[in-house]
């Protein structure tokens, strides 16, 4: 029996064409036989399961947005079940394939030169390089357009300077798409982890995304080759361009989180007894799980429909926003209440929902805060920024 066969109360299952349904089938197995047996003990020990890396790369889990280079292009919608299987076991290991797929490899096949994209493209597909998205800086998160981060050209090389915060796979990474202001405009650069003058630092001691390797950057006097710099990307479009297609994945990855934390809440209140019945034959405890699921079917039929539009380029960054926004907080919800169904228990490791609460409320402020959605949807409905 396939997991969560039953949170699927809309039968949204039977709108998936057999390529989406093959694809999402056997992420799902993969998640079930192969990274929810060892995911605990990696979050304990801080840990990101490298050993998943080889097998995620069979699986052609990277470079889904690309057509060509080693890649097999997927659809927006294969896209956002993978990241939905992925959540559904941890949101550390859904980054990593985010960031890869979204953040990296992306920029890449769409602003990079030919020979950037045959020298980088390839490896990225067969998991041999990792690579990370260096956009927030120490003092500008959701100001991004503020970063103090500068490239100057200096003969055949750029000299970039500057620190770069809360970089997911930053540890993990052989390649970092650093985005820095040259002459007042943000590009993107291609920046070798091994190169001179760059110090990736792990940023230790989180209480959430354990499993996510983090890093602060530093660049100082880093020089990087003149072509190295990604010749398309160019200012804040090109950066909202990445982050659009990540923040549907954070959106979906979501869903699979909240789904994750309902099914133990589910199972958990069927099998309790407490005053000698079980716990799931009270009103209260039906309210919540129902509650639950109602905000689970919302969120899927969300992500289901933004999937669509996104293959039909059809989407508008405000719906993007939209999604981001109710996911990520319903499954926070959900996650709370889950933890409440199980008592006590629900600190527990081996019931998942403690650590799917502490990695949600990473979620919800990577990929733009919910203030930033809202204030985006805000501008969407009024004509009127609230930025600034
Ligand atoms: C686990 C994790 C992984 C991450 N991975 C990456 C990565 O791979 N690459 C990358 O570049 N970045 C990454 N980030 C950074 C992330 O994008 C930023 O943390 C996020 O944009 C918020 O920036 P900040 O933390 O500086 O908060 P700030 O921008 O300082 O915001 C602080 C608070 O002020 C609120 N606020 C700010 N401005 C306004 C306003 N105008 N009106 C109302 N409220 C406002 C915010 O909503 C927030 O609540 C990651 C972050 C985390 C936690």
């Amino acid at each position: 029996m396939e997991p969560n066969q039953y949170v699927d109360f809309y039968q949204l299952d039977r709108r998936l064409t057999a390529e989406e349904a093959a694809v999402r089938g056997a992420v799902r197995r993969f998640v079930s036989a192969e990274c929810m047996p060892i995911i605990v003990d990696h979050f304990d020990k801080g840990a990101f399961p490298a050993e998943l890396i080889p097998r995620m790369a069979q699986m052609g889990l990277f470079g889904v947005h690309v057509e060509g280079y080693g890649c097999k292009k997927r659809s927006e919608t294969i896209y956002g079940l993978i990241c939905q299987e992925l959540g559904r076991c941890d949101s550390g290991l859904r980054a990593m394939f985010s960031v890869q797929n979204s953040l990296v490899m992306l920029p890449i096949y769409r602003f990079g030169s030919e020979q950037q994209r045959k020298k980088w493209l390839p490896v990225m597909a067969r998991g041999e390089i990792i690579g990370c998205f260096g956009l927030s800086e120490p003092d500008f998160g959701s100001d991004p357009g503020g970063m103090q981060t500068k490239a100057r050209k200096k003969g055949a090389s750029y000299i970039l300077n500057g620190k770069k915060m809360w970089i997911t796979n930053g540890p993990i990474a052989q390649l970092a798409v650093i985005w820095a202001k040259l002459e007042n405009e943000i590009r993107g650069f291609l920046v070798e982890a091994a190169t001179p003058g760059l110090r990736i630092s792990p940023i230790k001691r989180k209480f959430a995304y354990r499993t996510s390797p983090t890093a602060l950057i530093v660049l100082s006097d880093c020089a990087v080759p003149q072509d190295n710099l990604l010749p398309q990307a160019k200012g804040l479009k090109a950066v909202f361009a990445c982050l659009n297609a990540a923040r549907f994945g954070v959106a979906c990855g979501a869903v699979g989180a909240a789904i994750a934390c309902y099914e133990v809440a589910r199972d958990f209140a069927l099998k309790r007894e407490v005053f000698a019945k079980s716990i799931a034959s009270y009103q209260l405890v039906q309210a919540q799980l129902v509650s639950m699921l109602v905000e689970i079917t919302k969120a899927q039929l969300l992500a289901y429909h933004l999937g669509r539009l996104l293959d039909q380029d059809e989407a508008r960054p405000a719906q993007i926003s939209l999604a981001k926004l109710n996911n990520v907080q319903e499954a926070l919800k959900i996650a709370r209440l889950a933890r409440d169904v199980l008592g006590a228990r629900g600190i527990l490791a081996d019931y998942h929902v403690m650590r799917h609460l502490c990695d949600l409320e990473a979620v919800s402020t990577l990929e733009g805060t919910a203030s930033m959605h809202t204030l985006i949807l805000g501008q969407e409905l009024t004509g009127l920024s609230a930025f600034s």
